[in-house]
Order: structure tokens, then C-alpha cells, then sequence
């Protein structure tokens, strides 16, 4: 699919070369039910729509989610201080669905990023000896359904940095998957056909974290379909995310992970502090981020309520197995968090199981884009009912999902 030469020669020939051989990919990949099983212990994650949290001190978040992570469905990716005592709880009660650790060394409290020298990060204070080898082998003994490495943060500009941790992780033990911690930059027009060959040739399962302040898929209007071509092409999961996971799962990920709160659902340079929408100024806003199903996207409990303020009644209710009928303008203060993050994985988790039924790669692309029209309507419904010009402006990836084809190359023969 990717067109190695063109860097060289620009060829136009090649360039329809490398189209029509993509067509062909998108083709294939339409008609299948299940994007391609990867190769080692990876494969125990096909099809799974997994929640990536930091537990929490007492697990107070773990808890939270585990009544509602569907085990056929789904699974956990852990990451923070206290990663270690979730697996070890986890495996006492005999948790069955896969889980996974995420070193998260390219994050604002890992702080590291990658080198050329050293792509991964080797804790201090290891014993002589010690290498990348032995921190996968200690996520397995834990009980890691597979090793996820311990990358250091891919900065925008560092593709030799790539380059040089894929020519590491290409010779990885098999149950090792290869964090990709990737500055979004790294995906925008200019620069997404060398990194795409470079995560090509690597040939072994791959977990993305997208990197940028905000929303990394802001960056450019070619990273959603950048991405998409990534995920049919290369054995995708994209972990740390909020809905982009959806959109990789429908396009040939193999799994997807979402982040139970923002500061969980990317990641941002370790050389920069990570930005937020709060004013200086403003008082710190303590209500967590919900998920609002009919918007499919996340809302803070404040929001929620000073945008329909003046009409409580119409604040939509949610049939969840956590709200049970309640209504979404209860979580207003940082107490209601791990409810909130209860709720969110209750809906999301009935829409992967519903996406994940389609009899074909292409009908979950079609579920998932009605999913987004649904969402992008729902928006205009909401301004219309409280009769009110903005003040709820739907997210740009949300509006492109929506609008983007279903599926990248429609064809008459469909293989549906
Ligand atoms: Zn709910």
C-alpha cells in the first residue's frame, strides 16, 4: 500500500501505483468480519475495545469501571503508580479478560523522551544487567496479557527516533507489543508517508498514543484519514484515546483502548506542560468530564448544567447500568468522578459490543459513522431545544467522522 520510491522519485506512476494498491487493500479488508489477527500474544486483544485508567490510590477507579468491563469484549490497560497493585488484585480474584501494563514513561509524569541513544526508557536503580527484555518479562510474570514497551515520547521532527526504536522492537520477543508514543505532527500530510513506512516495516503488533496539547487530531485535517490507512495497513491498537479508538477499531485496528479521563485519553511533549481550556483566573473547575451519549462526546458536569440551566427538564436521562434513568446534570462536583467514569464505560461498552456484531468490516464503518451523524444532529436538536445560536460547538474530529465516507473506497461490488 505505501509507496516506498516516492520519496525518491515523486513518480506520478508510482503515486497511482500506490493508490491502486491501496484501493485493493480497503477492498479486501471491507469484506472481512474481523480485522487480521497479529502475530503473538497480541492476538488474545482482537476485537476488544479496552478502558485504559490510572486506578487510583485505593483502586477507587478500578473498582468503578469493573462491575461494567464487558470480559468478552473488553479489557484493561493499566498505567500509573499503582499499576502494579491493580494487576496483582486482578489476578487474586481471577479477573478474565485480558490486561495489559503501560509503562507510560512518555507521559507528563514519566517525563522522558526518546533518544536515538535510548528510544526506551531503563529505570534507574535496575540491577546490572537489566534490559528492555527483563522489564517485559517482568509485566508478564505480573500477569500482563502481553508486554507493551516502555517508549520514550516520539517528538514532532524525530523520525530518526522511530526509526531507530523500530529497529529495536522489530526484534522483540513475541509477546511484546511496541508503544508508540507519536507527536501527531508525525502524521500530518508532509511527514505521514515516512512514518507510515517506518511502523510498516517494523512488522509487529503496534499500541498508538497520539501526542499534542488539546485534541491531537486537530492538528491537521489529514490525520483522521492518515490514521485510517495506518489501521488497515499495520496491526494497529490505539490506546490512551477517547472515541479515535472507534474509528481505528471500524478501519482495521485490531483493538483500541479509551481513556477514562482526559488527561488519559492522549498524551502531551514531556518538554511541555500539558494545557487545559481552564482561564487563569477562573476558579478550578471540580466537576468531572461526562460522557453525553447523545453527543458522543465528553462534557463537564458544569457545562451540562449552565448550558441547560434554564430548562433542568430536558437535560437528558441516561438508561445505563449506572444511571439507571437518572439524569446527566448530577455530576457537579469532584466526588461524582469515578461515577461519571462508571457511566461513560456502561455506554461506550454497549456501542463496541453493537459495532462489534456487524457481519463485516464495512458494516462496523457504517454503524460507526451513523453513530457520529447521530451525535452531529444531536447537537443542532439540543441548541434548537433551548433555543440558542451556540454555546455547544460539536468537536472537530466528531464532524469529520461524520462526514468522512463509511468507508474509504465505495465500491458497486460491495463485500458486505
Ligand atoms: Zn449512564
Amino acid at each position: 500500500m505505501r509507496d516506498r520510491q516516492e520519496g525518491r522519485n515523486g513518480a506520478a506512476g508510482s503515486r497511482e501505483g500506490a493508490q491502486s494498491q491501496e484501493s485493493s487493500v480497503w477492498e479486501t479488508l471491507g469484506g472481512l468480519e474481523s480485522p487480521p489477527t497479529p502475530s503473538g500474544a497480541a492476538s488474545t486483544l482482537v476485537n476488544r475495545m479496552m478502558v485504559y485508567l490510572r486506578p487510583g490510590q485505593n483502586l477507587d477507579k478500578l473498582h468503578a469501571v469493573l462491575p461494567h468491563v464487558d470480559t468478552g469484549r473488553s479489557g484493561l490497560v493499566l498505567s500509573g503508580a499503582n499499576a502494579g497493585k491493580a494487576m496483582r488484585f486482578l489476578c487474586d480474584i481471577g479477573f478474565d479478560a485480558p490486561v495489559l501494563m503501560d509503562p507510560a514513561c512518555y507521559d507528563d509524569r514519566g517525563k522522558y523522551t526518546a533518544t536515538c541513544e535510548a528510544p526506551f526508557q531503563i529505570p534507574d536503580g535496575r540491577i546490572e544487567g537489566s534490559s528492555l527484555e527483563d522489564l517485559l518479562d517482568e509485566q508478564l510474570r505480573m500477569g500482563a496479557s502481553a508486554a507493551l514497551t516502555p517508549t520514550g515520547y516520539i517528538p514532532g521532527g524525530g523520525i530518526d527516533i522511530l526509526k531507530a526504536a523500530a529497529r529495536i522492537a522489530r526484534d522483540l520477543r513475541k509477546e511484546a507489543i511496541f508503544v508508540v508514543p507519536l507527536d501527531a505532527s508525525l502524521l500530518a500530510r508532509d511527514r505521514f508517508r515516512r512514518t507510515a513506512a517506518v511502523l510498516e516495516d517494523v512488522a509487529r503488533p503496534i499500541a498508538l498514543i497520539l501526542g499534542g496539547q488539546f485534541d491531537p487530531l486537530d492538528q491537521s485535517k489529514q490525520i483522521i484519514p492518515n490514521l485510517r490507512s495506518l489501521a488497515a495497513t499495520v496491526p494497529l491498537m490505539a490506546i490512551r484515546t477517547d472515541f479515535n479508538a472507534f474509528d481505528l477499531l471500524a478501519h482495521g485496528a485490531f483493538a483500541g483502548a479509551i481513556g477514562t479521563g482526559g488527561s488519559v485519553r492522549h498524551t502531551v511533549d514531556p518538554a511541555e506542560k500539558p494545557r487545559s481550556y481552564h482561564r487563569r483566573g477562573q476558579e478550578q473547575d471540580q466537576s468531572p468530564s461526562v460522557l453525553v451519549p447523545e453527543l458522543a462526546c465528553w462534557l463537564r458536569g458544569s457545562k451540562i448544567n449552565s448550558f441547560f440551566g434554564a430548562r433542568p427538564t430536558i437535560v437528558p436521562r441516561c438508561d445505563c447500568r449506572v444511571c439507571r434513568g437518572q439524569r446527566l446534570s448530577r455530576f457537579l462536583r469532584r466526588e461524582h468522578q469515578n461515577e461519571a467514569i462508571a457511566h461513560a464505560v456502561a455506554v461506550w461498552s454497549r456501542w463496541a459490543c453493537d459495532m462489534l456484531q456487524a457481519p463485516s468490516m464495512r458494516r462496523r464503518a457504517e454503524y460507526w459513522r451513523n453513530l457520529c451523524q447521530g451525535a452531529l444532529d444531536a447537537h443542532t436538536v439540543f441548541l434548537q431545544q433551548m433555543r440558542r445560536m451556540d454555546g455547544l460547538e460539536p468537536q472537530s474530529a466528531l464532524k469529520i467522522w461524520a462526514s468522512l465516507p463509511a468507508w474509504p473506497v465505495e465500491l458497486g461490488s460491495a463485500k458486505v
